[in-house]
């Protein structure tokens, strides 16, 4: 096939910025509610049957036999703040597109067949990843979930119930295991190992476990011309400490951590702050390699709030253990793409994905997209037209493979 797609092409405009390039799908907004209108009207052009479940994901259905037992692939359609346009799109993108492929070659499913779009994967709005896949497996409860704000303090709910959806059925789908067999999702990689190796699809192995932790330091507001460097309560010092030692402290653990979002309250220009609240992104290869650094950020954290007189205060906002993918179905999928004369590579990834929130009750695999640069949540996050369509014939095998037996 080739990625000339009117599907790729339509959704491309919805939620960019002009100005940057960048994507801006934040959940319950207006390129939202675009992207979900985009989902119903490409369903009902293949006239598959579509539905948002009570957590606001969005399925598309070709239903065969009993409804139990289906094969779903799928990804999300909201992005980061100036996000690029494949991470998630390309996963949903290409589920519709190798349905098209098969449904050409008059494929015979024996199964149903589900194309998804998650919820609120980013958690870009209301700080939270993967909530609509985690609510849907009861990793989250529905009152954790609704209180939950964005930064104007709007809750969940409210915005839920403002894109005309309801939040009082939010919870976990207690028949989701026997509707759903396997969950395949096809996501671009979000680091440059696939090219490295010459490939230009992967299949995931594990997903590192990974957290954020919000670190709030407390100072006092005072003016920035008339109070002594001596006299100051300064949180933005410890903060500024924090920053380095994260970064130093995941070299050391062979790790990764991030401080990339900072609320400096209240912010202005000539004045000291009284509060920064900071977010600390932080993943490993192991469980312990990762309480070890966090801890480490930490104690530095505390250490140097103290010698600035400012207190510090720190949160798990959220926790995904390590995820091994279902290792026969892995097996499975490159036994399906190696007929079709595909030599895929089998790689861990240190993002997380609604794969590995289903992965707890589903058996659920990855495919892996070659992006040449490696770049991704970022306006310049790409994949070549020919990678993309490698990665539709890919999906199409593997959906073959597993739905026509
Ligand atoms: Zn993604």
């Amino acid at each position: 096939m080739t990625w000339d797609l009117p599907l790729w092409q339509s959704l491309l405009p919805v939620g960019r910025d002009p100005a940057t390039g960048g994507y801006r799908r934040y959940s319950f907004t207006e390129a939202d509610s675009a992207c979900r209108e985009w989902f119903f009207n490409t369903a009902a052009e293949r006239k598959l049957r579509a539905e948002c479940d009570a957590n606001g994901n969005l399925w598309a259905w070709l239903d065969v036999g009993s409804g139990a037992g289906a094969v779903v692939t799928g990804s999300h359609l909201d992005s980061v703040p100036d996000g690029g346009a494949f991470d998630g799109p390309l996963g949903v993108v290409s589920a519709f597109a190798a349905l098209d492929l098969l449904s050409e070659r008059g494929w015979r499913p024996v199964r149903p067949v589900g194309v998804v779009a998650f919820m609120e994967e980013e958690g870009a709005r209301f700080g939270l990843a993967c909530l609509g896949s985690k609510l849907l497996t009861g990793v989250i409860e529905p009152d954790v979930a609704r209180g939950l704000t964005d930064s104007d303090g709007v809750s969940f709910a409210e915005a839920m119930a403002g894109a005309g959806l309801d939040p009082g059925g939010l919870g976990v789908d207690g028949r989701l295991a026997d509707r759903v067999a396997a969950f395949i999702e096809l996501h671009v990689e979000q680091g440059s190992a696939l090219d490295g190796i010459g490939a230009n699809v992967g299949v995931g192995e594990s997903i590192w476990p990974h957290g954020r932790w919000l670190i709030e330091f407390g100072g006092r507001a005072d003016h920035a011309g008339t109070t002594r460097l001596a006299d100051r309560r300064d949180p933005m010092l410890p903060y500024a400490a924090t920053i380095l030692g994260a970064r130093e402290a995941a070299g050391e653990f062979g790790a990764l951590a991030t401080m990339s979002k900072v609320a400096a309250v209240p912010g202005g220009a000539n004045g000291i702050c009284s509060a920064v609240r900071a977010w600390l992104d932080a993943r490993a290869a192991d469980e312990d390699t990762l309480n070890a650094l966090v801890a480490r950020v930490l104690e530095g954290a505390r250490g140097s709030a103290d010698q600035h007189g400012v207190t510090v205060t720190s949160r798990c906002e959220s926790f995904t253990p390590v995820v091994e993918f279902d290792r026969d179905l892995r097996d499975r999928v490159v036994a399906a793409l190696a007929q079709r004369g595909v030599t895929a590579p089998v790689l861990a990834t240190g993002a997380g994905h609604d794969a590995g929130v289903l992965a707890r009750l589903v058996p659920t695999a990855m495919l892996f997209v070659r992006n040449r640069t490696g770049v991704s949540h970022s306006p310049a996050e790409h994949a070549e037209p020919e990678d993309c369509a490698a990665g539709v014939d890919a999906l199409a095998a593997v959906l073959e493979h597993l739905a026509c037996r």
